[in-house]
């Protein structure tokens, strides 16, 4: 099983079909990660 993470809170995102665990590292839509992105 695959899961993918937020870089930025940890929170999963999501799950899909994998043979082995593996873990993806993306940024979600939550309030905290959106607040970050508006200050860069
Ligand atoms: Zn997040």
């Amino acid at each position: 099983m695959g899961i993918l993470i937020c870089h930025t809170c940890h929170a999963t995102i999501d799950h899909f079909e994998s043979e082995k665990v593996t873990f993806l590292y993306t940024k979600c839509e939550c309030q905290h990660c959106s607040q970050q992105d508006e200050e860069k």
